[in-house]
């Protein structure tokens, strides 16, 4: 250890990254509870507040699932109830995080097509819409991206993208990670005609990680009823029933769920819109003093001005170290 790490070490471990982010003192409290009933009772109320914050920050009215799981677990509850062996798909690159996904699905048996990109710009949209166009015979069943890359804090606008596949008229699944973004900015899910979203529970749900979460379109409702690749835990049909224990294909994480019922209840106090404001302003700050650090060699990934504000609000910079010794100060004047 250099003496700085070893100095700072005396105080209270803080971990800032994407996720697991900081839990609110309100959610360990929460958590802090001996477990009840998992068939009826008071446990059916929690489920119940933690699919109505799902639905709001999704912004859907449609089906949402909780699962005993991470975001890695969601991603595989997407593909294994919308896909069969086999199935192509096309995965937009913007980073590392789609990726990540397309190559689960390759290990799922997916005929998996990547549409390359580089790290410092979003998903090029045009070049969607010409690759759709060309698969006369709608080939290609899912389309697969991200809202948010957190490795190179690159964000895409997925309404956008939802124009870009309207335009050549292809019927594929359009299925988005929110895992990083979800309750930091907007998500759209119905207005968008989004198919399939995944996310989860430790980063903008100010939860400890472990639930899974995803958003199901009629559509993709529709496409599971088929998939070769449903498997009995991940089963978007068994779990659509009113019968609690089924919802969760067994034990619920009770815990977790009261954390995150009560990061909801935080979260419906606050407001969508201030909390979104609240993100937007604190990553300008941060990244209008990492950039002032350029003379040090810091960078953003996406460097291009006029798409600035492309930046997500996880945000990731390069650094040539070692640096020697810097200040950072920031307020936030609200
Ligand atoms: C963190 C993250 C994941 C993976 O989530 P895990 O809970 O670590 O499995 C997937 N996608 C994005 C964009 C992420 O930021």
């Amino acid at each position: 250890m250099t003496d700085f790490s070893r100095i700072l070490a005396g105080g209270p471990e803080t971990t800032l990254i994407p996720g697991p982010s900081i839990l609110p003192d309100r959610v360990r409290a929460a958590m802090g509870r001996s477990s009840i009933d998992i068939y009826s009772g008071s446990l059916l109320g929690v489920t119940a507040r933690c699919e109505a914050g799902l639905r709001e920050v999704f912004g859907t009215t449609g089906e949402v699932f909780i699962y005993a799981a991470n975001g890695h677990g969601a991603w595989d509850a997407a593909l294994s109830n919308t896909l069969s062996r086999g199935d192509k798909i096309l995965v937009l690159q913007s980073g590392r995080f789609a990726s990540g996904w397309g190559e689960m699905a390759s290990a799922m048996g997916l005929d998996v097509e990547v549409l390359p990109r580089d790290w410092h710009s979003a998903i090029d949209l045009d070049a969607v819409t010409r690759r759709l166009a060309a698969d006369k015979a709608h080939s290609i069943r899912a389309v697969l991206c991200v809202q948010v890359d957190t490795a190179s804090g690159v964000s895409n606008d997925i309404g956008a993208l939802r124009q870009a596949i309207d335009n050549s008229a292809h019927p594929a699944l359009l299925m988005v990670d929110a895992v990083a973004s979800l309750g930091t900015m907007a998500f759209e899910f119905d207005n968008w005609t989004v198919d399939v979203a995944v996310s989860a529970s430790q980063k903008g749900l100010m939860s400890p990680a472990g639930l899974g979460f995803v958003a199901a379109s009629e559509q993709a409702m529709e496409a599971g009823k088929t998939a070769g690749l449903r498997t009995r835990y991940w089963d978007w049909q068994a779990r659509n029933t009113t019968d609690h224990y089924q919802k969760y294909c067994g034990t619920p994480p009770e815990q977790l769920l009261f954390g995150l019922a009560e990061a909801f209840d935080m979260m419906a106090e606050e407001g969508l819109p201030s909390i979104f404001k609240r993100h937007e302003i604190l990553k300008q700050a941060t990244q209008a003093a990492i950039l002032a650090w350029g003379c040090v060699g810091a960078t953003a990934n996406v460097t291009d001005p006029k798409t600035s504000h492309l930046r997500s609000r996880s945000s990731t910079y390069r650094m040539n170290w070692p640096v020697k010794s810097f200040r950072f100060v920031v307020t936030v004047v609200a």
